[in-house]
């Protein structure tokens, strides 16, 4: 991969005489503070160090001066991008363009339920006001490991288990620097006093949002985003599948109620190393190497009182509505179970805790523990056809290779109405050395088998980027042309984190 320091030391220094010394982050603890935490080899992406702007005017400044000294530069909004690479850009050598100073939130409208925020905003902040200044009259989705920002998560596209759950379908209306500085607006917002510019994706001519989102065609400096106006009740199921095999009718039993609007959310079946592993680290129930023997899992199972595969419907809005869609739903449903699945139930009032909002939290980071020692996680992220029998080949073949690798096996597939997301978590210990290349390894495996089946990933970690975005083979690779037209368009210079998503400028294609 080609480097891209040589001119870095240069505009670290002109960005200190434009910004001041306190808002430069260039020694070598910084580079380290930047680079991918759970990463085996951290140095293989290490940036040359950080630099944080306040205003859009710095970002566009910035840029400017990048393009001026042909240095690349990686934007992050608060850099917890945890399992796909964290704030650590692809190229080692490149210059963190840290917007986690940019934390106003400009706008909250609860009567057309949406909110714009600049790319510091962090789910908590918003969570904060959403809760002390409008009584939680919205509520927004959250993803599981809450610690990064709306933006950023947004502009990933992802996902979190409520109705909103996705996050980079939600976006309506961007302000972005584009990579030569300049500032534009998009959707409707590209008319200087646009009163609805957060309100729709109609606009005239192309609708750009999408551009952004998992590209390096731009720095986002506020982003729209639509929340949920607060439903005035929640009703809950809580569903086990007891045997591996049972993912085949888990998934089946689901999209069709989510294709005709029974269930309005993504429901996600999760095997059950992933909840094991937020109640303890692996040696809670067995001490041994190698793989968990299946009498262990059984324990771990029996103990926590799960199943196999675990999955939690909810269902929001007017309680009478509701009760009629949980009741189809479980009418539909019941003959899968031992016994008739029964609702809890939330009304407004009851503990905002219990209501199954999108409140922000790290729970799930608790998996990095499972093996002990150095913990580190890695997403692998497929998109499969909503149908039970192709969603147990794919889990069949995937816990395959963890097999193969050695490593215990997780994943859940989260049941939309048409397609499948199926987010594996490889979870490792960064001090084992056989981990640190049975991993990269199982990585290769899983891209390939998935590319194989005419699966794509919605999502990978840094060090796979080219490898995904080679899997976009139609006609010898047409996207890959087209995105390498308008990368060396917009950024001739190639200064806008190159390599992203596969997407490298003129100056580093061979
Ligand atoms: P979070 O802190 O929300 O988890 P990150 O800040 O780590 O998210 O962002 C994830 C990735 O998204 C970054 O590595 C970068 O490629 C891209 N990204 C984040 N924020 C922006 C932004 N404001 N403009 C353009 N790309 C961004």
């Amino acid at each position: 991969m080609p480097s891209a320091a040589p001119t870095a030391s240069l505009f670290l220094k002109e960005a200190t005489a434009l910004l001041g010394a306190d808002r430069v982050f260039a020694q070598e603890e910084d580079s380290a503070a930047y680079s991918d935490q759970m990463a085996f080899e951290p140095q293989a992406h290490a940036p040359s160090g950080a630099i944080a702007p306040q205003s859009v005017e710095e970002v566009q400044a910035l840029l400017r001066l990048a393009n001026r000294t042909g240095t690349p530069l990686w934007p992050i909004s608060r850099g917890k991008n945890l399992g796909y690479g964290g704030s650590a850009p692809v190229q080692a050598g490149a210059v963190i363009l840290d917007l986690s100073r940019m934390t106003r939130i400009l706008e909250i409208d609860i009567d057309r339920g949406y909110c714009v925020v600049e790319p510091g905003v962090s789910f908590y902040d918003l969570y904060d006001v959403l809760q002390s200044r409008h009584g939680h009259k919205l509520w927004m989705s959250a993803p599981g490991n809450a610690w990064g920002s709306v933006a950023g998560n947004a502009l990933e596209r992802g996902k979190g288990p409520q109705p909103y759950g996705d996050h980079g379908a939600q976006i309506c209306g961007l302000e972005v620097v584009l990579p030569d500085g300049s500032l534009i607006r998009t959707g409707t917002g590209a008319m200087a006093g646009s009163r609805t510019w957060n309100l729709t994706h109609d606009t005239y001519g192309p609708a750009w949002d999408q551009m952004f989102c998992q590209s390096n065609f731009g720095v986002v400096t506020k982003l729209g985003l639509w929340l949920m106006p607060a439903p005035e009740a929640t009703m809950t199921l809580d569903l086990q599948l007891p045997e591996a095999e049972d993912l085949k009718r888990g998934v089946d039993m689901l999209y069709p109620l989510r294709l005709r609007g029974l269930i309005d959310h993504d429901p996600a079946w999760v095997s059950y190393v992933g909840i094991a592993s937020y109640v303890g680290p692996r040696s809670t129930w067995f001490e041994g190497e190698g793989l968990l023997p299946d009498d262990k899992g059984r324990e771990i199972r029996q103990k926590l009182g799960i199943g196999w595969w675990n999955c939690q419907l909810n269902f929001y809005g007017h309680e009478k509505v509701i009760a009629a869609k949980c009741e189809a739903v479980i009418d539909a449903i019941a003959q899968h179970f031992p016994k008739r699945p029964v609702a809890s139930v939330w009304r407004q009032g009851d503990p905002f805790m219990q209501s199954k909002a999108g409140i922000p939290g790290t729970r799930d980071m608790a998996m990095i523990d499972w093996y002990g020692g150095r913990g580190g996680h890695m997403g692998f992220s497929p998109i499969l056809p909503a149908d039970g029998a192709a969603a147990l080949a794919q889990f069949e073949r995937t816990r395959a290779r963890f097999i193969e690798a050695g490593l215990d096996y997780y994943g859940a597939f989260s049941v939309g109405a048409r397609a499948v997301v199926n987010i594996n978590e490889i979870l490792y210990s960064r001090d084992d050395e056989r981990m640190a290349s049975a991993v990269p390894q199982l990585m290769h495996h899983l891209i390939a088998d998935a590319a194989a089946q005419g699966y794509c990933e919605y999502r990978t970690h840094i060090d796979y980027m080219d490898e995904v975005a080679g899997t976009l083979n139609f006609n010898e690779g047409a996207m890959g042309r087209l995105n390498g037209l308008l990368k060396d368009a917009l950024d001739p210079r190639g200064i806008l984190a190159p390599g992203k998503q596969g997407i490298w400028p003129a100056r580093y294609r061979s």
